[in-house]
């Protein structure tokens, strides 16, 4: 069975909304849905102003080979979550997508103690989020002054 990546974006194969990301605590965290929820053009539209991916997180059919974060067998992305990330949760998330998720078959309850602080399009410009892209990462004095 084709995995589904957790941390998709809009009209890759399969697309359905994972989340609603809260953004009402201190750092955002997701809301998971309980019913699966296909992202149409009018589910995703209702982000709007804003982009689909800094409200919603989505999930859609692994794009393998395709994705930059794929090293042929394993999902990089997901190592480096549960490499980098401090657990953010002690109890897994009540997820509807776990018995097909990339990240849980590969990182196991790790990655799913983790995955409800990831959003897919982040503005974070600190060392971590940038080890966690997999970006070669930016001495702080490197970085556009105020
Ligand atoms: S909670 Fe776990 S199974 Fe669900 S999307 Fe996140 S990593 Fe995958």
């Amino acid at each position: 069975m084709a995995k589904l990546c957790p941390s998709a974006q809009p009209g890759m194969d399969g697309c359905r909304v994972l989340g609603v990301v809260q953004r009402d605590g201190p750092t955002p965290m997701l809301e998971y849905l309980s019913e699966p929820l296909p992202a149409t053009e009018d589910i995703l539209a209702m982000a709007a102003p804003l982009k689909p991916t800094e409200v919603f997180r989505l999930a859609a059919t692994c794009a393998e080979h395709r994705c930059p974060h794929f090293d042929g067998t394993d999902c990089r992305l997901a190592s480096r979550v549960v490499q980098i990330l401090p657990a953010a949760v002690t109890a897994l998330p009540p997820c509807i997508i776990r018995k097909e998720c990339r990240w849980y078959s590969q990182e196991g309850a790790a990655a799913c103690r983790r995955c409800p602080e990831i959003t897919t399009v982040s503005y974070d410009l600190s060392s971590e989020a940038q080890r966690l892209s997999g970006l070669p990462v930016m001495r702080d004095d490197s970085l556009p002054g105020p």
